[in-house]
């Protein structure tokens, strides 16, 4: 009985990420879920690249996961996309490993400091240096045959990053798109209504320059999109964001901004849009306002 208790008590020892699932995107390329965020991982003789951390109570179980991949080795580069906990939460350990961080500029500012969302009080305390990105850049890159830029319209960050890996036409976007449910909208560090709908704009022009129709689209969370799927969330958003836009010059606050139901043919699909229309219409005061 004793052996018995030991043998069931070994799968506890990954109770903290009891979801996380790999799926082959491509030739030494997995998409990684059940983290935090999503995570995409190349690996290969070129060395092991990753988009995205997840959240730092799962980065022991992701670094597990990533080893175990076919043709795994240390990762030399890690993406972040953006500075959001479900996305950066591997850079202390893969910092200290001597790991290269690559993000752009703003990103690397938010880590620096600590965040308070005005919104519900939630804290984010400042990255020790060895967990900041330690490569920045403003507006674009390459790694080897990986093309990666900033999408600077603002969509979900002011610091969001895509990265294209060719061979496998993949295309990582963090939560500059959202595969599942609505998405967060972070005005606090600079996102905004019509910043998603000009970063949805923007993924489309990256997968017509550098991809093509069967280019596969990773968000932040959610299945992985097609460009189709990216082109109908452009219309959605753009709705919204009319209306919205409308609502506001006509002098109208959130409240009368949820209440008037913004999004309600969307609802069925996607889900209650209350919090996602609250911070849209507080993003277009960040933004339009003449005192922002
Ligand atoms: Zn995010």
């Amino acid at each position: 009985m004793k052996a018995a208790a030991a043998g069931l008590a070994a799968p506890f020892a990954f109770s903290q990420a009891p979801n996380i699932a790999t799926a082959q995107l491509g030739d030494n390329l997995f998409l990684i879920t059940g983290v935090g965020g999503n995570v995409v991982v190349r690996t290969g003789a070129q060395g092991v690249v990753m988009v995205d951390g997840g959240l730092a109570q799962n980065a022991g179980a992701l670094a597990q996961t990533v080893a175990a991949l076919p043709n795994s080795g240390p990762v030399r580069t890690l993406f972040n996309t953006h500075w959001h906990p479900e996305q950066t939460g591997s850079n202390e350990k893969l910092g200290t490993a001597g790991c290269t961080i690559i993000a752009q500029e703003n990103t690397r500012l938010w880590l620096q400091q600590n965040i308070t969302w005005p919104w519900n009080g939630q804290k984010f305390t400042k990255f020790a240096k060895i967990a900041q990105p330690n490569k920045t850049f403003y507006d674009n890159g390459t790694l080897g045959d990986i093309k990666y830029g900033y999408i600077s319209d603002a969509a979900h960050t002011d610091g969001d990053l895509y990265v294209y890996f060719p061979q496998q036409n993949v295309l990582a976007v963090g939560d500059a798109a959202c595969g599942e449910g609505w998405p967060m909208v972070d005005w606090w560090t600079g996102g905004w209504i019509g910043g998603i709908v000009g970063g949805l704009q923007r993924i489309q022009s990256v997968v017509s320059k550098d991809g093509n129709k069967d280019t596969k689209i990773v968000p932040g969370r959610g299945p992985v999109l097609s460009l189709a799927d990216i082109t109908a969330q452009v219309e959605m958003y753009g709705t919204i964001y009319d209306r919205l836009n409308q609502m506001l010059n006509k002098g109208r606050s959130p409240s009368e901004g949820v209440e008037a139901k913004p999004a309600k043919e969307f609802e069925a699909k996607m889900g209650n849009p209350d919090e996602f229309i609250r911070r849209s219409f507080e993003s277009l005061w960040a933004y339009l306002s003449p005192d922002a």
